[in-house]
């Protein structure tokens, strides 16, 4: 039985590909390997949380802090199935591009005295109380500025960068913000930001004015396709696309039998 909970991620790999979102939110397969971006993306999280965690109990970070514990947090969670599809890259270039980012950010936000509530913060929330759907959102920072006055934070660690523009239509962001909305006493005003780590860059929207009936109504809806879908589970059939180079069920997925996957394993 696929679980009741949806999160973005849940609700993006509907969009990307059925097969794969069958595989794993239906069938509980696990992945046959991971992508060293994800890998990369993850410590760097990782990293960033830990920082903040520090920095509240009042230490100082020194920049040679920050670069030892990504060291060891890189270290510790190396495991044997990590894949670089990237020709000309190497393990070591992945890893120095992290210290590269976290080089940025220490740039940027040092001594990192912004009002951090919250880092890694789950919120669960019921969607809509007639339907029942439940939904959960991991925010990667939550910072409060004031009585009803908070900034939602989101660590992006992909090459992509979004305009404001872009960002404003950002649905991850409409599920933190709704988060926030059905879960907190006050959201007076609600800021986001997304941190672009590989450029040193943010995009922010200050005092978002997104309509909570509007953001419900359009995640229930489809929740209610997924439900519909994942009663005919063989109507979820692949949808090849390049993502495909990054993802690890080639071996059940029926759109790439007898075929070699580009990816090598990262040494
Ligand atoms: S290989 Fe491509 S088509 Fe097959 S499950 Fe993965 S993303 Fe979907």
């Amino acid at each position: 039985m696929p679980s009741d909970r949806f999160s973005f991620s849940r609700l993006q790999l509907f969009d990307q590909c059925l097969a794969k979102y069958r595989f794993i939110y239906l069938d509980g397969r696990p992945a046959g390997g991971e992508s060293i971006e994800s890998y990369l993306g993850g410590r760097l999280h990782e990293a960033l949380e830990w920082l903040y965690r520090e920095r509240r109990t009042g230490r100082n970070i020194l920049f040679d802090d920050l670069l030892k514990q990504y060291r060891s947090l890189w270290k510790e969670a190396w495991h044997g199935f990590v894949h670089i599809v990237q020709t000309g890259w190497q393990t070591d270039d992945y890893y120095q591009l992290g210290q590269r980012c976290l080089a940025g950010f220490y740039r940027r936000y040092a001594p990192f005295d912004e009002p951090v509530e919250g880092t890694e913060r789950i919120i669960s929330f019921t969607l809509d109380q007639d339907e029942g759907h439940l939904i959960t959102a991991i925010l990667d920072r939550l910072d409060q500025h004031g009585p009803g006055w908070w900034s939602i934070h989101d660590y992006k660690s992909g090459r992509k960068m979004l305009t404001p523009a872009q960002a404003g239509k950002d649905l991850q962001m409409k599920v933190y913000y709704l988060a926030l909305v059905k879960t907190l006493e006050n959201t007076e005003r609600v800021d986001v930001v997304w941190h672009f780590l590989r450029h040193s860059q943010e995009v922010v929207l200050e005092n978002v004015v997104w309509s909570p009936q509007r953001i419900t109504t359009m995640l229930s809806k489809r929740i209610d396709k997924i439900k519909e879908r994942e009663a005919q589970p063989q109507t979820l059939r692949p949808r090849e696309s390049l993502l495909c180079n990054w993802c690890y069920y080639w071996d059940v997925c029926s759109a790439k039998a007898g075929k070699t996957h580009p990816a090598r394993l990262a040494e």
